[in-house]
């Protein structure tokens, strides 16, 4: 335990260094004013200075003893060290003085061997409990900030699909329960895109599986930085599929959107021998928009864009269909 003297008088110092060297106290430091007292509090950076306890002389040339303790419990990386004045007066106005600058406790002049002893050994049972608390409460903090980060992680886990790093089903559908009810709230129009990769059995079968799943993070990400809005989300909705929805969106908005995304999806330029328009990788997409109706039945939109695609299939892939009415 290491302890700090602060005497203008040098015999005091040696005085109470002695006594307490003789206690066993051997880590003991010995400063002539509240300046040079500070100074060698300031060595210890941010961590705070290795010190458990001042012993402080109330009358010093200079900043006096009671100021010093104010200011050294006004500083945050110091108000913990006990501080234990050292007066020539016990009337009831100067140990007042004292506890009001934040001393914890005072030995009067002529000091009694005895009584320096049994108060330095408190404080620091006192400075003790102190360290220990304040290594609890930073090991909480360390704790909490891990738990946080771990909830984090798994928030992510649960909600990013782990090939393509979009949103996936499960956070689709619960997106997608929210803004549909925000929409009957709001009277906003609705939309939703489903977009579906054109002859990726035909990929997959002529280029591998590790080239196509490459594929599906390449056309995830041009989805992606292709929606501009950030209301808009992508969603991997399954194996090759993409949905995407567009909150406040009417159908004029939405087919501009598709066109959008089917063009960038062009221009990846991703050659596939075997697509049946072309020999680039393209994209089908099903719309769905409108205003919702009906609480809770969502379904009614997702079928109608998943209707929609199936028509743009059907007609030919690598072009965007809509649905006329999705949320009667
Ligand atoms: P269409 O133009 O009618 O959509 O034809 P398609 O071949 O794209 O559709 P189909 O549903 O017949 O095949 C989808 C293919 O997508 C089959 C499956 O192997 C592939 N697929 C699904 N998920 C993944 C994946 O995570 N990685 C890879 N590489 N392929 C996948
Ligand atoms: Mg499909
Ligand atoms: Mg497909």
């Amino acid at each position: 335990m290491s302890i700090l003297i602060v005497d203008d008088t040098p015999v005091n110092l040696v005085l109470l260094e002695d006594i307490l060297k003789q206690e066993g106290y051997t880590d003991i430091h010995c400063v002539g004013s509240a300046r040079e007292a500070f100074s060698f509090l300031e060595r210890g950076g941010q961590a705070g200075p290795d010190v458990d306890l001042v012993l402080m002389d109330v009358v010093m040339p200079g900043m006096d003893g009671i100021e010093a303790c104010r200011q050294l419990k006004d500083q945050e990386r110091l108000k913990d060290i006990p501080v234990v004045m050292i007066t020539v007066r016990d009337d009831a106005e100067a140990l007042q003085q004292s506890f009001a600058a934040g001393a914890n406790d005072y030995i009067i002049k002529p000091v009694k061997e005895t009584e320096l002893l049994s108060r330095v050994r408190s404080v620091m049972r006192l400075k003790r409990e102190i360290d220990r608390r304040k290594a609890r409460e930073a090991e909480l903090l360390r704790m909490t900030e891990q738990l946080e980060m771990i909830s984090k992680t798994l928030e992510n886990l649960i909600n990013v699909d782990s090939l393509t790093e979009v949103s996936n089903r499960r956070y689709f559908d619960r997106l997608l329960e929210n803004e549909w009810q925000r929409a009957i709230r709001r009277s906003d129009s609705l939309a939703l895109l489903i977009i579906d990769i054109d002859d990726f059995k035909a990929y997959n079968e002529t280029y591998g599986h590790p080239k196509g799943d490459q594929c599906l993070r390449q056309v995830a990400t041009a989805l992606n930085e292709a929606i501009k809005r950030a209301g808009d989300l992508v969603v991997r909705y399954g194996g090759e599929e993409f949905a995407v929805v567009l909150p406040n969106t009417d159908r004029e908005g939405a087919m501009a959107v598709a066109e959008q995304l089917r063009s960038a999806i062009d221009a990846l330029n991703i050659p596939h021998e075997h697509a049946t328009i072309g020999d680039t990788l393209t994209v089908s997409i099903g719309i769905a928009a409108g205003v919702p109706q009906q609480r809770g039945a969502q379904r009614q939109i997702v079928a109608a864009a998943e209707s929609a695609l199936y028509v743009a299939k059907s007609e030919g892939r690598n072009r965007i269909r809509i649905a006329n009415d999705s949320c009667a």
